[in-house]
């Protein structure tokens, strides 16, 4: 038996080393369970991953039947049944939005692979001297280096500044409610925008711009917060002027969370060229994530395969017991009909959360992904508190980063309403007490 560690005691270079952390023993639906027997409720999922909850059979089943069969057989030699089905749904899926997919294993790995690949389709097409990406302010990609220099999240780069790319250009992040004048309507605070795109297009040299890359919603930095009204539209227009790819970052948001499979789906429908995903792909069950690629970027890439090669590989890219898992869960949400309780339960997430929380200033997001920003100034933070708060008495929420002081709800898509009134009751009675 594994005993429970704590402190000093443990061997693992955790998140913090002077944090003691509870051991998750098991799981079943949205409850994680400790090892002292008590449980949590998993109000984010983690962090927007565990869209499944815990325990979910039809999972499980599938991964203890592809680990049978075969664990891993390298991609450079071969493909797999799962990986080859997990593809063909998720084009399906997409309404001819992408072509062909790359499995990854982390949010991080399909960010970098994203960007390569970005650069690459302008190598190929004998623009080299695109090397230029423009992201935004407050924007969180990921932790390895070329997802850091992307990402715009200051305590986490700080340390690193001196080994970040120069390649990188921010923008203002799209923040309406918080950001718009207080004479701009939506189209205004758009138009001021995409100015500032364009004025960085035109300080940077519009054809040294490889591409623009931005999460239809920002999950991690800001909390939930979605593109304005014609910001993508007007943003696709923009890369396509200047020649640049449009990446949409949907780690964290999308695969359903929104209510919708892909985020910019609920956000006027506006496709980009390249597209990552991850979290909730395989339901934290494996890791595991993917680059969506559209046909102008495959069929580019295709056609110049022997002169261009795309030199981008991850040993466990394509690992068949992580695409068997993703398989059986995105087939899950589909038979289950999950969506339609994700955009449920999030309207009575929702509707509790303002009625029963107190101090908010805000309440925003999509389908099951929710934020709570308090009413608070810069010098008062309770946030943290929160989140604490409510850990002790049941409940994970996700904290924000420092620039809101907010905490996300991602909470498993199976969720009832019970279980949301028990989450929201957590929260409020926390609240009260910080
Ligand atoms: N992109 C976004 C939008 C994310 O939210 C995250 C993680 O939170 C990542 C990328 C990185 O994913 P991972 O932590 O799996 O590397």
């Amino acid at each position: 038996m594994i005993m429970p560690v704590n402190g000093q005691s443990t061997a693992i270079f955790h998140r913090s080393l002077n944090k003691e952390y509870d051991t998750a023993s098991s799981g079943s639906g949205v409850y994680i369970v400790h090892s002292d027997g008590s449980r949590t409720l998993d109000g984010s999922s983690g962090a927007a991953v565990s869209c499944l909850g815990h325990g979910h059979p039809v999972v499980i089943e599938a991964i203890v039947q592809q680990a049978r069969k075969l664990a891993f057989a390298h991609s450079s030699f071969f493909t797999s049944d799962p990986a080859e089905q997990l593809a063909q749904l998720l084009i399906e899926q997409s309404a001819g939005a992408f072509t062909k997919v790359m499995f990854l294993s982390s949010g991080s790995e399909a960010v970098e692979s994203a960007i390569k690949m970005a650069r690459q389709y302008h190598v190929s097409r004998g623009e080299a001297g695109r090397v230029n990406f423009i992201c935004r302010e407050y924007a969180y990609h990921g932790n390895t280096l070329g997802a850091l220099s992307a990402g715009f999240n200051p305590p986490r780069r700080q340390a690193f500044e001196p080994l970040l790319s120069s390649a990188f250009h921010h923008v203002s992040p799209c923040f309406f409610t918080r950001d718009a004048k207080a004479e701009e309507d939506e189209e205004a605070y758009v138009d001021r925008l995409m100015a500032e795109y364009e004025e960085m297009f035109d300080t940077l040299g519009p054809s040294s711009v490889a591409a623009v890359l931005i999460e239809p919603m920002s999950g991690a930095t800001l909390g939930a917060v979605h593109a304005a009204r014609g910001y993508l539209a007007r943003l696709r227009d923009l890369c396509d002027t200047h020649g640049a790819l449009l990446i949409f970052d949907e780690v964290m948001c999308g695969m359903g969370r929104p209510g919708t499979l892909h985020a910019w789906q609920a956000l006027g429908n506006v496709a980009p060229d390249l597209q990552t995903i991850g979290k909730g792909l395989g339901a934290g069950y494996q890791p595991i994530s993917a680059v969506l690629v559209g046909s102008k970027v495959h069929q580019v890439m295709q056609s110049s395969q022997s002169s261009h090669p795309f030199i981008s590989g991850h040993t466990y890219q394509g690992h068949s017991i992580g695409c068997a898992a993703a398989l059986a869960t995105q087939q899950t949400i589909i038979h289950d009909n999950l969506l339609a309780n994700v955009v449920r339960m999030g309207e009575l997430l929702d509707r509790e959360l303002r009625e029963q929380v107190p101090m908010l200033k805000e309440i925003r997001g999509l389908g099951l992904f929710k934020a709570a920003e308090f009413a608070t100034s810069p010098t008062c933070r309770i946030a943290a508190d929160v989140a604490r708060t409510c850990f002790s008495k049941g409940a994970a929420v996700y904290l924000c980063s420092p620039a809101v002081d907010a905490i996300v709800f991602a909470p498993p898509f199976i969720i009832n309403e019970r279980e949301v009134k028990e989450l929201v009751k957590i929260v409020a009675d926390s609240t009260k007490d910080v």
